[in-house]
């Protein structure tokens, strides 16, 4: 258990170390500003795997009470092999929230990373290598899904599976585990969060936070807040506000300082947004911002808001997963909760108000798995993830994510001239 630590503890250095390569591989790789990938990413994996590090050595079972004169200990062993299968849209972190846990708890790991970006991970794996991890422990594939993915989905000697991507793919992955050794399946789906801004918000601070939580990563998150609820009484401001800040949104070469927004992953993705601009055009939603593809090369895709979004809409109930932010009107706490809770969805929602009683009647009526007060996409080691709903099965870091690797086992022992029981 010691080793386990040592090994990701040294892990974390050498993230450190090659910091600039790493942030570099995943900007080339994916399309990410080089801000995001070197300021945020790089930093966030070399703090999970410190933070699964530290638990590598604490993870211990129980001795339980029994009845009669016995002596009960449950085990928490490691689970075996885990397989894993990460998406395009942050190869990197969701490498660390697959594998920190994993190997914290002592298991042997074969992890698919999506087609788009191979890159880091097999980078990073071999520096989990020069850690010390022992050979045949951490196994990279690239591979494509319905092949390398469905054959680790239905593999026999594959005792757990851990999947990040989309929600129909999630189920794929889900039946074929079922229908091959049951293993147990962890997922982290998509998602249509809302984002709601209270009449007593600060309009020019809701805006920026609306603009992030929907603009960051090219729009290519699971959590992003794709739904931006606004109070009637601030609405047209915060309308008139999102546009000018969608207007100014710095559009790029990702490797350029300053730039904000990067291309999107793959031409597939690209026209599948485009298409759902015009799919919001045709049902009735007003363009104030963008619409359009940025420039005339590459896969970049205007920063594009929507105002006047009904709920019925594609854009209001799919996942664009790009830079395309739908603004909808409400009046009434009651009304928003309803609203916002009524997709198949629950993975995340933020919540934008100075008033204490609003922010907690909001928090426990949202059916999502992360809800986020006046602030938004704040992720970190220690902290739960994962979706309710739609949006997934089980939860990933913290201490949640170490359940998911551990087996249980009941060891019964009777105990004889006992002085006492
Ligand atoms: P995807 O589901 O197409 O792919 C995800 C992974 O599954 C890839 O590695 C892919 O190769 C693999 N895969 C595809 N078909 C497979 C099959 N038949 N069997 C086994 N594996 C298969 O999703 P994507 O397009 O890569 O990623 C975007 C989606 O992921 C979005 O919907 C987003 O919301 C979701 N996502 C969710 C989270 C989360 O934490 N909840 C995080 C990131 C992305």
């Amino acid at each position: 258990m010691q080793e386990r630590c040592r090994v990701l503890l040294r892990f974390a250095d050498l993230i450190e170390q090659h910091a600039d390569e790493i942030a570099a591989l995943e900007t080339w790789d994916g399309g990410k500003t080089l801000e995001q990938t070197t300021g945020t990413e790089v930093p966030m994996v070399a703090r999970y795997m410190r933070y699964y590090g530290g638990w590598a050595d604490k993870i211990h079972g129980l001795v339980v009470p029994a009845d009669g004169p016995h002596h009960v200990q449950v085990l928490h062993e490691p689970i075996g092999v885990a397989g894993q299968i990460i998406p395009w849209n942050f190869p990197l972190l969701m490498f660390a929230w697959k594998v920190g846990p994993a190997l914290a708890c002592g298991n042997a790991v074969v992890l698919k990373t999506a087609e788009q970006t191979p890159l880091s991970a097999l980078f990073v794996a071999s520096l989990l290598h020069e850690a010390g991890l022992p050979d045949g422990v951490l196994n990279v594939v690239s591979g494509f899904g319905p092949t390398a993915g469905a054959a680790l989905s239905s593999h026999m000697g594959v005792d757990k599976l851990a999947f990040t991507g989309s929600t129909g793919t999630g189920k794929i992955v889900l039946e074929l585990a079922a229908r091959s050794n049951l293993k147990p399946v962890t997922l982290e789906l998509g998602g249509k969060s809302p984002f709601i801004v209270m009449d007593d918000a600060d309009v020019d601070q809701a805006v920026e936070l609306a603009h992030r939580a929907l603009f960051f990563n090219q729009g290519q998150c699971c959590c992003a807040g794709s739904r931006t609820f606004v109070h009637e009484r601030v609405y047209d401001e915060f309308v008139e506000k999102a546009r000018a800040r969608a207007l100014q949104r710095v559009v790029g070469d990702p490797f350029r300082t300053g730039v904000e927004q990067g291309p999107q992953i793959d031409g597939e993705q690209f026209k599948k947004i485009l298409q759902y601009v015009k799919s919001g055009v045709d049902s009735g939603a007003t363009l104030v911002a963008g619409g359009d593809r940025a420039g005339s090369r590459g896969f970049y895709i205007q920063p594009t808001v929507f105002a006047d979004v009904e709920d019925e809409m594609k854009i209001a109930q799919e996942e664009i997963f790009g830079p395309v932010q739908s603004i909808l009107k409400f009046s009434t706490v009651e009304e928003v909760v309803r609203r916002a809770n009524a997709t198949p969805y629950g993975l995340a929602a933020g919540v934008f108000t100075q008033r204490l009683d609003a922010a907690n009647t909001l928090a426990r009526a949202l059916r999502v798995g992360t809800v986020w007060v006046n602030t938004y996409d704040v992720f970190d080691a220690a902290v739960p993830f994962g979706g309710y709903k739609m949006s997934g099965v089980g939860r990933e870091k913290g201490v949640y994510s170490l359940r998911n690797y551990l087996q249980t086992k009941a060891v019964v022992t009777p105990i004889k001239d006992a002085a006492w029981l």
